[in-house]
């Protein structure tokens, strides 16, 4: 008996086998699930479609989450392919280089504006045709980061991206509910990525999470997949609107010095 028996699933950002993405599509294959995969450029369909075949994906489209003819498709092949689906992954994030290092005061519009776009309003163009394919209800799924909440050096405009989109979970888990289909995020802590390498000393700040965080290490793809797995299964059927914290407790803390430190 897997959690998710039965549910049809479509995940939109898997790039590689490094992606939270693919963390969450390998669970939900273990859990059940049949599983649709939307990549974002030609260019990643060669280490998009054998991953999708080792869970013998059902559907793998491209798909630019700026372009909304591209995302139509999207769904109309999912309509094709599954009927209805139970479940909808957004792990999907965009900020340039020049962004993600130096000051967020030095923004610049156009990095902005493309930032929120990819990384934000993509979850309400894609809840927005969900919906119509989940007559029964459903779930719906982002990926956030704690930089939401407190200033984590050079993640700048993606920590202002994020605040945006945890406060559309809560907006989209409203006008959502009343058709049965839950919105949630979870919140990882930092894992080695192609998004987050693009972080200005990314790596410096994952030696530090692991060697601060509560339970004194770094959360795994299969960590947040199972988070995610629960999130959109039954057992979390009455919860909606929320931000799951999946990084090891590193939330909790007030100050950030190891232990050993500290005695
Ligand atoms: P990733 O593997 O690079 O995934 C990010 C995905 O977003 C990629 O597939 C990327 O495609 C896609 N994307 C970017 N622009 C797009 C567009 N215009 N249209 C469609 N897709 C687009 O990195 P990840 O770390 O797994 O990121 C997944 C999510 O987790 C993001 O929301 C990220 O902010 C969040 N997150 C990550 C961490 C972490 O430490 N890694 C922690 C907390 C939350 P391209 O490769 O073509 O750009």
């Amino acid at each position: 008996m897997g959690l998710l028996d039965g549910k049809n699933a479509l995940i939109f950002g898997l790039a590689n086998k490094h992606s939270i993405a693919w963390g969450i599509t390998q669970v939900f294959h273990e859990q059940g699930a049949r599983i649709g995969v939307s990549y974002a450029i030609p260019e990643l369909e060669k280490r998009v479609v054998p991953l999708a075949e080792e869970v013998n994906a059902d559907l793998i489209e491209m798909a630019d989450v700026t372009d909304d003819d591209a995302i139509d498709h999207v769904f109309e092949r999912a309509e094709e392919v599954f009927g209805t689906i139970d479940i909808l992954v957004h792990s999907v994030a965009f900020a340039g280089r020049d962004e993600l290092s130096g000051r967020y005061v030095d923004t610049s519009r156009d990095g902005f504006n493309r930032s929120l776009e990819i990384s934000v309003y993509s979850l309400v163009a894609l809840a927005r045709r969900a919906e119509k394919l989940m007559p029964e209800g459903g779930a719906i799924l982002t990926m956030t980061y704690y930089g939401s909440v407190a200033v984590m050096p050079h993640y700048n405009v993606m920590g202002v991206a994020k605040a945006a989109l945890e406060s559309s979970v809560r907006y989209l888990a409203y006008d959502l509910g009343e058709k049965n289909i839950r919105v949630n995020a979870v919140s990882a802590g930092p894992i080695k990525t192609l998004s987050a390498s693009g972080v200005s000393g990314f790596r410096k700040l994952l030696n530090k999470h692991g060697e601060v965080a509560p339970l004194g290490k770094l959360v795994s793809q299969e960590d947040v997949g199972r988070a995610a797995a629960w999130l959109c299964s039954d057992w979390a059927g009455s919860v909606t609107g929320e931000i799951l914290y999946v990084d090891a407790g590193y939330n909790i803390l007030g100050m950030t010095v190891p232990r050993e430190e500290l005695s």
